[in-house]
């Protein structure tokens, strides 16, 4: 018998849409949507699958509440089941999508947005619903392209929106992990709400790092991709 997490996602409702586009936005990584069918808080995930005998994987949404489709950002992993079968998708294919749930939920108060790889995506479905005042977003990736959205998000954060590149340089990018960023500031705003989503391996370091830091552990909110 299935219990915890899995056996949740597994009982899922699932309702089939035809798929309106799918774009590869970066090297194995793609942007897939479908129609909007039911209304959600951003920061919310779906559970997508391709046949029933696949077991759904959730994935954060992210574009804006009201905006016509709903969008998920996903990278392949080559060792993977589901993720391959998703990018070789074509528009009009048939998916499997249960309705939108979740409790990672951004608000209107101040906050840094912390993410690695494609945990950037509930942050960019925040900013698309009118969240991002307030707000620094701090995404780390190994190579200069893992900065999904760049430009989006540089219109809207400009100096609060911090890209750490891990294993190359460019113009405007911290050399090194997100964590090494968080280590070398000296205060961190206290009061305010983290948000970190992404690997469990990378939300367990900045955690530690953020309470070390000082910041309350009620302080912080964690979204864990596996
Ligand atoms: C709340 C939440 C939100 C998420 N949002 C996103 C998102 O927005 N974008 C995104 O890209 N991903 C997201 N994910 C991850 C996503 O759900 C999938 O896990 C991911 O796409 C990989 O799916 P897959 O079927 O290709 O890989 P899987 O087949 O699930 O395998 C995943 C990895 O685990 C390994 N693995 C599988 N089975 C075992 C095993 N028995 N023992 C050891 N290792 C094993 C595989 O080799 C592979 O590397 C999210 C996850 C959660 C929990």
């Amino acid at each position: 018998m299935d219990t915890g997490l899995s056996g949740f996602i597994k009982k899922l409702p699932l309702e089939v849409f035809k798929l309106k586009s799918i774009s590869e936005i970066s090297h194995d990584v793609f942007v897939l949507s479908f129609d909007k069918k039911h209304d959600f808080l951003p920061g919310q995930v779906v559970a997508i699958t391709v046949e029933k005998t696949i077991p759904p994987r959730l994935y954060s949404i992210c574009s804006g509440k009201d905006e016509k489709d709903i969008s998920v950002l996903f990278n392949i992993k080559h060792d993977g089941i589901l993720s391959p079968l998703l990018a070789a998708l074509k528009e009009g294919d048939a998916i499997m999508v249960s309705p939108p749930f979740g409790a990672f939920l951004g608000d209107e108060k101040p906050a840094w947005w912390i993410a690695a790889g494609t945990g950037v995506a509930p942050y960019r479905s925040m900013l698309r619903s009118g969240l991002a005042n307030n707000k620094k977003l701090i995404h780390g990736g190994r190579t200069t392209d893992s900065f999904y959205f760049e430009n989006e998000m540089l219109d809207a954060f400009n100096e609060n929106y911090i890209r750490c590149c891990s294993q190359e340089s460019g113009e405007g990018l911290y050399n090194g992990r997100l964590t090494n960023w968080l280590r070398e500031q000296q205060q961190l705003p206290a009061g305010q709400m983290y948000y970190l989503c992404g690997s469990s391996e990378m939300v367990v370091e900045v955690r530690d790092i953020l309470i070390s830091k000082g910041v309350e552990i009620d302080k912080i909110m964690s979204e864990i991709y596996f």
